[in-house]
């Protein structure tokens, strides 16, 4: 078990505590924060950071010690900023490398796959970039990625998606960092996110299979469970029409845990805390459900839980021992 990197420095493993393991603090678009702050920010850069440390101690003064921040390259992170908010909560950050794409890729990735130029081999761009966070830091700060985050969504492994899958294994292999994905869970995306995992030599082990708590079909949830692979049953709060709600998301967890599979599960909102995709002031995300924040699986998804027959030991397996063991499982082979 190696020490963990998080946003202000190495964290021993059984020192992560209750871990939400698939949040999102900032996601700032990073064309829009350069070149028209005042609509990124709603004000300035200092107003939302102070917004997000407000947000983020509600979080730590539920007794969580840990959240892993699974924004990707290109989905807004900003580091500097993360930092900033860090250090006035206690509470662990885990930065995350990564892409976010449902299929297509900018051109800036386009002409530089794994090839051979000038007779010198080159590895494909996006696997530089994933072990560049890992090993140097993001954005400059020195702040190391801990875990790699990527996506299959409905459109499926197409060869773009393949491609950053494959980056992110070998980036795994190489550092021994742990994978995230994102998946459509309708679509049942993870045992082709497995597949091309096994193939590159991953140990299904070393991955969680994220979103997976979105279906309830227990048939795909067990066969990516019977893997080896952790799923994360993180989307708790997003509650949106068509999908499982909050009964049968808790229903999933508990008749899961019932069949055994409790050390493979980890709990999470998928919220944001401070996004510009949404007005603040008058807040225009009122379509979206008013338990999407990271307080809700202390305040109403454990006491479900609880009502519903799991044990404190079980609920201690999803939310601190998992994560220990899915972070600390970081030697590369
Ligand atoms: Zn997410």
């Amino acid at each position: 078990m190696g020490d963990v990197q998080t946003v202000l420095g190495p964290v021993s493993p059984d020192k992560l505590g209750a871990t939400l393991a698939h949040e999102h603090v900032f996601s700032v678009t990073p064309e829009i924060q350069r070149d028209f702050p005042a609509l990124s920010w709603q004000g300035t850069r200092e107003d939302a950071i102070r917004y997000a440390a407000e947000k983020l101690a509600e979080v730590a003064r539920r007794g969580i010690g840990t959240i892993i921040d699974c924004t990707t390259i290109d989905h807004g992170r900003d580091l500097p900023a993360l930092i900033e908010v860090n250090r006035q909560v206690p509470i662990n950050i885990v930065a995350a490398t990564g892409l976010y794409t449902h299929d297509k890729l900018p051109f800036f990735y386009k002409f530089r796959p794994e090839r051979t130029a000038g007779g010198v081999p080159r590895k494909d761009v996006i696997l530089e970039m994933f072990l560049q966070d890992i090993t140097e830091g993001i954005q400059g700060t020195g702040a190391k990625a801990g875990i790699i985050k990527v996506t299959t969504d409905a459109e499926g492994a197409t060869p773009n998606i393949e491609r950053i899958l494959r980056s992110a294994a070998r980036a795994h292999r190489e550092t021994g960092v742990p994978i995230t994905t994102h998946t459509n869970a309708a679509y049942e995306t993870g045992l082709a996110q497995l597949e091309i995992f096994r193939s590159e030599g991953v140990d299904p082990q070393r991955v969680v299979i994220g979103h997976s708590g979105d279906s309830s079909d227990f048939d795909y949830l067990r066969r990516i469970l019977d893997t080896g692979a952790f799923i994360g049953a993180d989307r708790f709060g997003y509650y949106r029409p068509g999908q499982p709600g909050i009964d049968a998301k808790v229903k999933t967890v508990v008749e899961l845990c019932r069949e055994g599979y409790a050390d493979q599960i980890l709990l999470a909102h998928d919220s944001v805390v401070y996004a510009d995709w949404w007005e603040l002031f008058p807040p225009t995300w009122e379509d979206l459900p008013a338990e999407w924040v990271p307080t809700h699986i202390s305040d109403t998804i454990i006491p479900a839980f609880q009502a519903n027959g799991l044990t404190n030991e079980q609920i201690d397996t999803m939310m601190v021992k998992n994560p220990a063991r899915l972070l600390g499982n970081n030697d590369a082979y």
